[in-house]
């Protein structure tokens, strides 16, 4: 198989066609946007342009217009100032007749040329003729001129040897007016000899109307020139007259190509820009919709291969995180592929393997992997269980699951399940034997037995029950210690282990409770003799360190078929028998015989007072609070149910379950039990929950579902808070209807614990099918621990596999600090145990309550 691509291209992500047109179509438009205001802003500057041309065109023609005027008037002012007639007639003396009446400087100035005014202002600053409006008067030059006539005399006469006249700006009346003047000479003619005075000055004022500048600013081609008003002053299109403008202004309106040009120009970009829009519009929308068809496709597309993206990375992300491994066949059997997981969980190398038989490396319990390939109709989500050897030489064990392909051959997973076989070996071993003395404990024992009385025994080959309790143990507990009560029981153990033959069982069921089951013993008298010799080791001394201890031994015996057939019948016989030998003495046995019925009848006794007790309330119920572990949080609690005896005291549940369960008792003690814990805990604050136990009598007899459920509604508990306790006795009777029962119950809500765990059978199936929430782990593991650290993995291991099934696990019997540590560090989630708190009675447990609310603590 080809290696999954290392590098997949991690998709560039593509962007979408109609993204993409719409980009281009605003770029186009925005293109078009300036191409349109750069055309605006053309048009804007060319007007400017041409208007800015053409104001300045006509102020030059303006200028040239004002100084065509000057000269015209220097021109004339001229002609007639430097001419000998007029020096005879104006200047020696002033001949009236000569230049008004005979017109040769008068009216016709007036007529010709416009001049409003004529003066002659004689050598001593008088003004000695003068003419206004083509009539002879009187009016002094200096009324018109003001300060202005000093100077134009005396630049006048400065002109007279260059017979250059002179020009100015005045403003006479507030109208501007042209001056000009020119001293009086002779000119060229010989026969007039000047003076040696001052010339006199000739001055002509043309005074500018509108009409005049009208028409003067036609011949320059400047439209409508005129005199500037207030308001066109600080516009443009102004000529100034005179210095700093004393003499007024002119204004004349400059053509305006360029306005014109606007009004002509603008309104069509505008139109253009407009029609572009909308096509630019139309095609975005037609583009837009093709485009959207070609996403779409191409979308699909997409999908399809990003989904092939993901699914390879995918596969190689599991392929690399996971803690299986690989592995592909061919036809015949042969690695063809082997992911890179299993070099580092075989520890083997790949080259090595590829090429080489499956069979080779793996096998299974019944064959070989190849053969399990082949079975006809094989499902393939059932896996198989393989074995094969490590470099270390170490045994593995491996869970295969397969798939047929296409050419014949095979793929699939191979997961490492050494450590959880291991420790399932473990736990079942441990959940059979006894783990101090490593005899088969109360488990086994029921199991053997159960065995051993099918293969009916008979009188002559009866089958025998020794139940053997020590003498004397407690004392040597209680002076040496525990480790020697340890000690002295392996001891025993060993001894008694010796003196049976093969195939006989030795059980340790108890502290310093024993029961063999022999079969081969013929006869009351070998029965004897075995006693005898087992009583004899038990006495001989135990060497403890320096010291002797001597411990001693009763021995109860019961027989099948002669006593009785049936285990537990069997096993009450034999302690009855054991009971009858303690008080005969210690160090001896007792058959068990007819008239040790006493006990029975006892029993019977008890059966009675039990019915009464439960009608008339001397039951009782005490509560043990289960702590979370990681925060010592009170989260609920159990309850125990006591009998309050009026002459034998607070008998302990113990004794008087059983009767319960086989009298079938058990119903109205449980529904007591039931109604009372939870009517009482429906006053608890809402976090903490109830557990009752339950027989696995009660799951035989019906109607559980039912009862439970009355006595939910009657306390109106709310169903989340109340848990059930049950063994796994329950399942071993009758698990297709435990599983039906206990589903029932999980739809009420009800949370349901396997108690007393690692007791019982191979408890793992169960708690795997079962629909369990928790799981309590038995005390007795704990009450180990104090002796040897042994069951710290097991505990451990119970921890971890009550986790890996999402099971809240709790530990029983807690009972000293270190209990809580071992604990602690193995994360187990709840505990209980007298260091926590013992089973407290309502007034106590109610206290504790009142207490943890207010504290807020536990
Ligand atoms: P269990 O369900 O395993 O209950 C726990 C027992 O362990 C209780 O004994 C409790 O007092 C005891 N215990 C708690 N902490 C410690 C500790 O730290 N060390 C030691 N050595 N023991 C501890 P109890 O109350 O005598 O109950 C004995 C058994 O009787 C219970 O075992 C349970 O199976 C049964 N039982 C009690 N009440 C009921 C009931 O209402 N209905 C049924 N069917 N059975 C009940
Ligand atoms: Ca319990
Ligand atoms: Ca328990």
């Amino acid at each position: 198989m080809p290696e999954p691509s290392t590098a997949i291209a991690s998709p560039v992500p593509r962007r979408s066609s109609v993204s993409i047109i719409r980009a281009s179509v605003l770029k186009f438009v925005g293109l078009l946007t300036g191409v349109f205001l750069l055309a605006g802003y053309l048009v804007l500057y060319l007007a400017h342009d041409l208007d800015r041309n053409e104001e300045t065109e006509s102020a030059f023609y303006t200028q040239k217009a004002v100084r065509a005027l000057e000269k015209s008037i220097a021109a004339t002012v001229k002609d007639y100032a430097f001419w000998g007639d007029a020096y005879k007639h104006l200047h020696t003396r002033i001949d009236t007749d000569w230049a008004y009446v005979r017109q040769n400087v008068g009216p016709t100035l007036y007529a010709d040329f416009g001049f409003r005014g004529i003066f002659v202002v004689d050598a001593a600053d008088h003004t000695a003729y003068s003419v206004v409006d083509g009539q002879l008067s009187s009016v002094d030059a200096s009324t018109w001129l003001k300060h202005g006539l000093p100077d134009l005399l005396t630049q006048a006469r400065a002109g007279a040897e260059a017979e250059t006249p002179t020009t100015l700006f005045a403003n006479i009346g507030g109208r501007p007016a042209l001056v000009g003047a020119a001293a009086i000479t002779p000119g060229t003619d010989p026969t007039v000899t000047p003076d040696d005075g001052p010339p006199s000055v000739l001055i002509f004022v043309d005074i500018l109307g509108d009409d005049r500048l009208g028409t003067l600013g036609k011949d320059y081609g400047v439209d409508e020139l005129r005199i500037a008003t207030a308001a066109e002053l600080n516009g443009p299109s102004v000529f100034v007259l005179g210095e700093n403008g004393v003499a007024g202004s002119l204004h004349w309106n400059p053509p305006k190509p360029g306005e014109r040009l606007l009004g002509l120009g603008l309104p069509l970009i505008g139109i253009a820009a407009l029609l572009v829009c909308l096509m630019a519009w139309a095609i975005l929308r037609r583009t837009t919709a093709s485009a959207r068809a070609l996403d779409a496709s191409y979308q699909s597309l997409q999908t399809s291969q990003s989904a092939l993206a993901i699914s390879e990375a995918r596969f190689r992300d599991v392929v690399e995180a996971s803690s299986d491994w690989i592995w592909e066949i061919d036809h015949a059997g042969r690695f063809t592929y082997l992911s890179e997981r299993f070099e580092s969980v075989t520890g083997l190398t790949r080259p090595e393997w590829l090429g080489a038989p499956m069979d080779q490396l793996l096998c299974t319990e019944l064959g070989t992997v190849t053969q399990w390939l082949s079975i006809p109709n094989r499902r393939p989500d059932i896996s198989v269980q393989c074995r094969y050897v490590d470099t270390q030489g170490q045994e593995r064990i491996t869970r295969l699951s397969a798939r047929a392909m296409a050419d014949q051959g095979f793929r699939g997973t191979a997961t490492d399940v050494t450590e959880e076989v291991e420790s399932r070996r473990r736990i079942e071993f441990l959940s059979q034997h006894d783990s101090l003395t490593g005899l088969p404990n109360r488990t086994r024992l029921r199991e053997f037995l159960d065995g051993k009385l099918k293969t009916q025994p008979t009188a002559e080959r009866p089958l025998v029950m020794l139940s053997l309790d020590l003498d004397r143990f407690k004392s040597v507990n209680d002076l040496l210690g525990h480790a020697a009560g340890d000690a002295v029981l392996n001891e025993i153990s060993g001894r008694l282990a010796n003196r049976v033959r093969h195939g006989d069982l030795v059980a340790r069921i108890g502290g310093d409770e024993f029961v063999l089951i022999l079969t081969d013993l013929k006869g009351q008298d070998e029965v004897e003799m075995l006693c005898q010799r087992l009583i004899e080791s038990i006495e001989s001394p135990i060497r403890i360190g320096e010291q002797e201890v001597f411990v001693g031994a009763s021995i109860g015996i019961a027989m099948a078929p002669t006593d009785a057939t049936e285990a537990t019948e069997l096993l009450r016989y034999a302690d009855i028998a054991l009971y009858e030998a303690k008080s005969g003495g210690r160090n001896t046995w007792r058959f068990y015989a007819g008239d040790m019925n006493s006990k029975i009848v006892e029993r019977r006794r008890l059966e009675s007072d039990l019915r009464f007790a439960i009608k008339h309330g001397e039951l009782r119920l005490h509560f043990q609070p289960r702590f979370r572990i990681a925060d010592g949080k009170m989260v609920g609690a159990e309850a125990l149910v006591r009998w309050q005896h009026p002459e034998r005291g607070l008998i302990p549940p113990d004794t008087f379950i059983p009767i319960a369960e086989e009298t079938g008792l058990i119903l109205a003690l449980s529904n007591w039990v039931m109604e009372t814990a939870f009517q009482y805990a429906s006053s608890w604050p809402d976090q903490l929950f109830v557990s009752v136990n339950l027989s696995p009598s009660e799951f035989k007899r019906g109607s559980l579902v039912e009862r439970v459920q009355r006595a939910v509604q009657q306390s109106r508990i709310e169903p989340g808070r109340v848990e059930l306790e049950i063994t796994e006795n329950v399942m071993l009777d009758d698990a297709p209807g435990a599983l039906e029962i206990m589903r029932t119950l999980k739809r009420l809500g009800i949370r349901i614990a396997m108690d007393d765990f690692g007791t019982g059978y191979s408890s793992l199936s169960y708690l795997r099918t079962f629909p369990f929430d928790g799981l309590k782990i038995d005390r007795s593991f704990l009450s180990r621990l104090t002796a040897t650290e042994d069951d710290r993995p097991v505990i451990e291991a119970i921890v971890g596999l009550g986790h890996a099934l999402s099971l809240t696990v709790t530990a029983e019997g807690i009972e000293t600090p270190e209990h809580l540590e071992l604990l602690r560090s193995v994360l187990c989630d709840e505990g209980q145990g007298y260091f926590l708190s013992r089973p407290l009675d309502m007034e106590g447990f109610s206290a504790l309550i009142r207490v943890t609310e207010t504290t807020g603590e536990t």
